[in-house]
């Protein structure tokens, strides 16, 4: 009788690699996790300019200071600043926040627990 229980092991593969902006990012601002300005360039002319980013909000439309041009979001981006931005928007850096200290934690964790007498 093959009574062998087979234990499946889901790996999740939402785990996402962190992309160079993201580490270029967490190396250059260890200190303060969130920033709430974003330098935008403007996809059109190429004009930078920085600004304030609504904390509780995503900024859908730009326009830039430099041409008028309309910004609208890529496709994937929930706003300006993801597409457009130096910064992704708060709600985003704290998604990567709290994604990186999850993976933070769960590499920490005791890779073997032990529970054999
Ligand atoms: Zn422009």
């Amino acid at each position: 009788m093959g009574d062998r229980a087979s234990v499946i092991f889901a790996a999740p593969d939402e785990i996402a690699k962190p992309s160079k902006a993201d580490v270029e990012m967490r190396k250059s601002r260890r200190s303060c996790p969130m920033e709430l300005q974003s330098t935008i360039t403007c996809p059109e002319c190429g004009h930078l300019a920085l600004e304030a980013m609504p904390t509780d909000a995503c900024q859908f439309y730009y326009h830039c200071k430099g041409c008028g041009a309309r910004l609208k979001p890529k496709t994937g981006d929930c706003c300006v600043f993801c597409s457009y931005g130096l910064v992704p928007c708060p709600p985003v850096q704290a998604g990567m926040a709290a994604r990186a200290a999850d993976a933070l934690s769960s590499g920490k964790t005791t890779g073997s627990l032990v529970l054999v007498p």
